[in-house]
Order: structure tokens, then C-alpha cells, then sequence
């Protein structure tokens, strides 16, 4: 009795062995084929040219037209079905069964309004418009794991969503692209953003925020202008806007706990143009940030509160604009923790524990990725493009910067095998 047990024991075992062997016999979405495949010339090579060819021809916010034929041109090609135009210049592909569950992988498409300082055979050939945020670099990526991922779509258990966004440069173009209903019945969405400073084949992130939300302010300051040397007729708007000032950094300083970051910073200040003549107005700007959503909210009303009462010890009427309809405030950019440890398992799979900074620092700067994360869960992660061979610091948004194509092939594989392993991961055992 014992030992007929064990036996039929010994029969399952051998079954059981026989199935993971074949499942491990089938190359099955493998993160390393994928990196292969992104390294191997005939995709690297192809990524290249798409990369230099929309780094030449940068189009700003909702004007990315040209770079959202040339996308749809090599979906075409691919063979890859999408929905166009979405939030005017946007682009939606689907790869795989055109079932549910949908994962989504994002690349923003538009440029930024600054002269290109780098003199190289692919400089910008649009004076005064620059890919000098990567996103160049982002649709590249985007386009070559849809090209691995294509290859793949039998393999796929549901649909990876190819989301290829306008405007993320203050335009909020995520926003657009929510309430057009793109990500309806998305499960999860993922992106990344190049970063200067990461070597090539290295990666950061974090779970919980890791950008801060954004606004943008700008204030009128009313007085009532006249000769600079008989003050007492005029009301000083100058004075007022100055006072205002000093007034909205003891914001932070004195009102917001130590412990949770916040900016404001004034960026700018426009009064005046005549050495003995005080002005009628002054103008006012800058950009308010934090990481929660409470603080944002208690900021911008302080913001508002501040300004105008300021304005009015020194006689002055003041009026606030938010932007709501043009610029709308950017949300903190919020990691779900749950997708931050899918991505950790499959980014140290990839690239090596020592590859991966899953702690990283976050960052005051700010997404509009976190609209997306309004809705669903979402992931944002950071991916090596340092330029070694430039001594000079590279940031973003600078008009030096320079971007290490070596970089490219892998944020392809790390697109694919995040959406595709979560597709499995979400067939398999809950
Ligand atoms: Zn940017
Ligand atoms: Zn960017």
C-alpha cells in the first residue's frame, strides 16, 4: 500500500517534469531573445534611421503630424492594425489576439521649442524646434517592440496597446488621449523616459511617486501708473509684484510640512519700460510642484489667496490664471506597487540586479504619464542613454543635448517583455 503510493506519486512527478520540460522547450517570449532581436543589426539599424529622421523634422505639440504619418507608415508596414487620429495627432495600435486583457505601452511624440546647439550630420532642420526631451527616442523604442512584439503575436495572451501620444511638453496630450476612451479596458499601462545621466543598459525607478505634480500660474498685478518722481499720484504695481513675490516663497518655507517636498518658483516678471514712468500692470508666472495630490491642491489655493491679498496691502488689484483649458496641471506621477515589482523582476532579469536602481531618487520635474495613472494602474521608469563620450554634462530639455543610439535597443526589449509577461502573468494562478 505504501509503496504502490509512492509509485503513482513517481507517475505525477514524471508527468509534471515531462510538462515543465516542455514549456521550457518553447522560447516562449524570452526577455533575452528579445534583447537579441532589438541588438541585431537589421532592427537596430532600422531603429537608427527612424530615430535621426524624426530628430531632424521635431513638430511641437498637436502639430506632430509628419511624425505621426511616418509612425503609422511603418505600423502599416508591420502589419500592425491602429486607430487614428486620436487626440489629433495620436496613434493607437493593437498587437496580439485583439482580445482582453489589454496592457498599454506609451511613447510621447512631440518636440520642444528651442534651436538645436549640437552640429551634427542629423541636427534639427526645423530652426528653432529641438527633440531635446528624447521622445525621438521614445517613439523609436515604441516603434521597434512593436516590430519584436509583431513577431511575436501568437505568443501574446490578450493585446499590448502601442499608445503614441502628442503633446506631452505642457500641451497634457495623456489627458487628451483618456477622454477620447483609448485606455478602456486597459488593464495596465507602462513607459519610460530616457535619461542622460544613466549608463547605457541601466534602469531607475521607484515604487510610489516619482515626479511631482505640476502647475503653471501667471498673475496680473493692476495699479495705476504715472511720473516715477511723484509717486503719491500713482499706485506701484512694481512694489506690489515685488512684495507679492517674497510673500509666495514663505509658501514653502512656512506653510508646507519639511518633510514633503514642494516648489514654487517665480520664473517671470515683465513691468515697465521707461526709467521715470511706474506702469499701469505687471505680469507675473512660474510653476508650482509636490507629490500629493492635497498638497498641489492646498498650494495652488494659497498661490491664488496670497497674490491677490498681497496686491491689495500695496492698493493694487490682482487676477490669477491657472491655464485649466490650455496648460492643465500635471498630477505627481504615482507607481503602482504592484506593477513596480513585475517590473523590477523583469528589468534584473534583463539587465542584472546591479543594472537596476529600484529605489531611485524622485524628481521634482513632471509627467504628463501621470494622467494615465489617474485612471489605471500604471508604471514610469527611467532607462540609460549617457553619452560617455561627452564631457560636457547632458540634461534634458537642453539645447546640447545628445542622445547614445546604443541606448535604443533596450528600452525595446524591456517595452516588450514588461507588456508581454504581464499578459501571462495575468493568465496565470491568481
Ligand atoms: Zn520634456
Ligand atoms: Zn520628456
Amino acid at each position: 500500500m505504501y509503496s504502490s503510493f509512492k509509485f503513482k506519486h513517481f507517475h505525477f512527478f514524471i508527468i509534471f517534469i515531462f510538462i515543465l520540460h516542455v514549456f521550457a522547450a518553447t522560447p516562449i517570449l524570452s526577455f533575452n531573445n528579445f534583447l537579441e532581436s532589438a541588438k541585431s543589426p537589421e532592427v537596430f539599424d532600422w531603429m537608427i534611421s527612424i530615430r535621426r529622421k524624426i530628430h531632424e523634422n521635431p513638430e511641437l505639440g498637436y502639430q506632430e503630424f509628419e511624425t505621426s504619418e511616418l509612425i503609422r507608415s511603418e505600423l502599416d508596414k508591420l502589419g500592425i492594425s491602429y486607430k487614428h487620429p486620436v487626440a489629433v495627432t495620436g496613434v493607437i495600435g493593437f498587437i496580439g489576439n485583439g482580445m482582453s486583457p489589454f496592457v498599454a505601452l506609451r511613447a510621447d511624440m512631440d518636440a520642444l521649442a528651442m534651436q538645436e546647439m549640437v552640429e551634427w550630420e542629423h541636427k534639427s532642420k526645423v530652426p528653432g524646434k529641438m527633440h531635446a526631451c528624447g521622445h525621438d527616442a521614445h517613439v523609436t523604442m515604441l516603434l521597434g517592440a512593436a516590430k519584436i512584439l509583431k513577431e511575436h503575436e501568437k505568443e501574446i495572451q490578450g493585446t499590448v496597446v502601442l499608445v503614441f501620444q502628442p503633446a506631452e511638453e505642457g500641451g497634457g496630450g495623456a489627458k487628451k488621449i483618456v477622454d477620447a476612451g483609448a485606455l478602456e479596458n486597459v488593464t495596465a499601462i507602462f513607459g519610460l523616459h530616457i535619461a542622460p545621466e544613466l549608463p547605457i543598459g541601466e534602469v531607475a525607478s521607484k515604487s510610489g511617486p516619482i515626479l511631482a505634480g505640476s502647475g503653471r500660474f501667471e498673475a496680473k498685478i493692476n495699479g495705476k501708473g504715472g511720473h516715477a518722481a511723484i509717486p503719491q499720484k500713482s499706485i506701484d504695481p512694481i512694489l506690489a509684484a515685488s512684495n507679492v513675490i517674497i510673500s509666495l516663497q514663505h509658501l514653502v518655507s512656512r506653510e508646507a510640512d519639511p518633510l514633503d517636498s514642494q516648489v514654487v518658483t517665480i520664473a517671470m516678471f515683465q513691468g515697465g519700460s521707461a526709467f521715470n514712468v511706474i506702469p499701469d500692470y505687471v505680469t507675473i508666472g512660474g510653476t508650482f510642484r509636490a507629490f500629493s495630490k492635497q498638497s498641489f491642491n492646498q498650494l495652488r489655493q494659497r498661490i491664488e489667496e496670497v497674490i491677490v491679498g498681497q496686491a491689495a496691502v500695496q492698493r493694487c488689484n490682482a487676477t490669477v490664471n491657472f491655464f485649466d483649458e490650455s496648460k492643465p496641471s500635471y498630477p505627481p506621477t504615482v507607481n503602482n506597487g504592484d506593477l513596480h515589482e513585475h517590473f523590477v523582476n523583469v528589468a534584473v532579469d534583463m539587465l542584472g540586479i546591479n543594472k537596476v536602481d529600484s529605489v531611485t531618487q524622485p524628481s521634482m520635474g513632471a509627467e504628463d504619464f501621470s494622467f494615465y495613472q489617474e485612471v489605471i494602474p500604471g508604471y514610469f521608469f527611467m532607462l540609460g542613454m549617457q553619452n560617455a563620450s561627452n564631457n560636457r554634462f547632458d540634461s534634458l530639455h537642453s539645447p546640447y543635448l545628445t542622445i547614445n543610439e546604443d541606448g535604443l535597443p533596450y528600452g525595446v526589449p524591456l517595452h516588450a517583455s514588461l507588456a508581454s509577461s504581464y499578459l501571462l502573468k495575468l493568465h496565470g494562478p491568481k
